[in-house]
């Protein structure tokens, strides 16, 4: 079962609209047999909603856990085609990202709604990532502090200091999402540093995290996890950076 208490190191594969529940069975078959422990760090997958169950399941008996990609900040309602967190909660769920940059771009997701979402799957019980970061043109502009500034002040109005200790936040420079382009370590520190100082929560680096960077970004003094697109739909690549995780 997924442990309640945030650890001190956290990875984080988001799926995206990838797997299926066969494949989503098969993938976890295949991350028990490579991770059997997670030595203090904690590993959760991300799968679409259909394949929530699948992979609760699967895991049941493992330390890894199952959030959801997106979450409603109702109990229930009319608002037809959504889920909400107590659905999430009630079926096993251990939380849930917020606000990533794809929900931002593409369905009109905004600070304000990103904020609603943490507070109400923070209230629901359930433990929230809720994703920040600028786009290109903001850090060329030199807006990235400002942009930050903004994001985190949304959540941080919604998410009243008792509830923080089910807060995470992932820094997703938009620009580094599923494009090969990582942020340097400095670079993912400097970022943390500016969240942390506005609010003390973990923060995770997003962004074309691979085998091959995840120990150097994941080694930073204010990197406390990796929240993992394209390198967690393949096994071995998920496992890889779990294991740079348990090694840093
Ligand atoms: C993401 O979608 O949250 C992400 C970080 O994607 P990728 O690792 O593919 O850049």
């Amino acid at each position: 079962m997924y442990p309640r208490k945030i650890r001190a190191m956290l990875i984080a594969g988001n799926w995206k609209m990838h797997k299926g529940s066969s494949e989503t069975r098969e993938f976890c078959a295949a991350l028990r047999a490579r991770l059997p422990t997670t030595e203090g760090v904690d590993v959760v997958v991300c799968p679409a909603y259909t394949s929530l169950h699948d992979a609760l399941g699967m895991l049941a008996v493992t330390e890894i856990g199952v959030f959801a990609q997106n979450t409603h900040w109702e109990r229930e309602g009319a608002y037809t085609g959504e889920i909400s967190p107590a659905m999430l909660h009630e079926i096993g769920v251990g939380g849930t990202l917020v606000g990533h940059s794809e929900r931002r771009q593409y369905f009109g997701e905004t600070d304000e709604s990103t904020a609603r979402r943490a507070q109400g799957a923070i209230g629901a019980g359930l433990d929230v990532i809720a994703c920040v970061g600028e786009t290109e043109s903001e850090r060329e502009a030199g807006e990235t502090e400002s942009v930050l500034r903004r994001q985190i002040r949304a959540i941080a109005d919604a998410v009243s200091e008792d509830d923080r200790d089910r807060l995470l936040i992932a820094y997703e420079p938009v620009w580094a999402i599923g494009t090969g382009k990582t942020a340097t370590p400095d670079l993912a520190e400097e970022a943390h540093r500016v969240i942390k100082g506005l609010l003390e929560v973990p923060v995770l680096y997003g962004g074309s995290v691979k085998p091959d960077n995840a120990a150097e970004l994941l080694g930073q003094p204010s990197v406390d996890g990796a929240l993992v697109g394209g390198a967690s739909l393949e096994v071995e690549s998920f496992a890889a950076i779990c294991q740079a995780a348990i090694h840093s």
